[in-house]
């Protein structure tokens, strides 16, 4: 057995639905520019398509705790998301077999320090401090899910106010082409998780709000802003 120089860190993880088991989070993938409307209101072209970015797999929150407003930005932003999560290897794999590596389900939320994303595009800069900064990905628990993917409403209240409001399926890349698009790129594995691109109505956090993101038939996910 390999010896270390500290104890390696343990794996962020994901509850999930009526198991105690745990799911253990390897890497966490996010589309871009998923849903056309919200691909308007950040000033994008109708012609790109969408593209990947990453977060670490420890920018997790479990449902139920507090998020604490980041440092360094005056502008956070709640992006409500389907999440994939995945339990099987896949590689350079077709769309009508994609959703063969799907093991459930998840409500997520990518946060997003607007201001920095916005100095960093205007830069040509990497995005890693606008995405992918610690407590950036808070998540409900995961529902084990076989079959074709969701279906129905999405949405997202800050404080009992609607923000986001629009249907899973208004997707770009559906969800078995998101994950074709991202095997294609990357090799899949167990642990694998994927936030699906958020519909239009983005929009500023502050300290003390609750937020609550919802799929229909997933589940919700339920935090503040500490
Ligand atoms: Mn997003």
């Amino acid at each position: 057995m390999d010896s270390y120089i500290f104890a390696p860190p343990v794996y962020s993880s994901v509850p999930v639905v009526a198991t105690p088991a745990l799911f253990p989070v390897r890497r966490i993938l996010c589309v871009g520019r998923n849903y056309a409307a919200h691909r308007r209101e950040m000033g994008g072209d109708d012609r790109d398509p969408p593209f990947f970015f990453a977060k670490p797999a420890d920018a997790v929150v479990g449902p139920g705790d507090a998020v604490p407003y980041p440092s360094r930005t005056a502008d956070l932003h709640h992006e409500v998301e389907l999440v994939v999560a995945l339990n099987r290897a896949g590689e350079d794999i077709a769309p009508d077999e994609a959703l063969d590596l799907v093991f459930g389900y998840a409500v997520g939320v990518d946060l997003t320090r607007r201001d920095l994303q916005a100095a960093a595009k205007a830069k040509g800069q990497p995005w890693e401090a606008a995405k992918g900064f610690d407590c950036s990905a808070p998540m409900s628990a995961i529902r084990p899910w076989t079959g074709a993917s969701p279906t129905g409403s999405i949405s997202l209240t800050v404080n009992g106010e609607t923000r986001q409001s629009a249907k899973v399926e208004d997707m770009i890349w559906s969800v078995a082409e998101v994950i074709a698009e991202a095997s294609k790129l990357w090799r899949l594995a167990p642990g694998d998780l994927i936030f699906t691109g958020t519909p239009e109505g983005v929009g500023p956090l502050v300290r003390g709000d609750h937020v609550v993101g919802e799929v229909e038939g997933v589940g919700a996910l339920d935090f503040v802003i500490a």
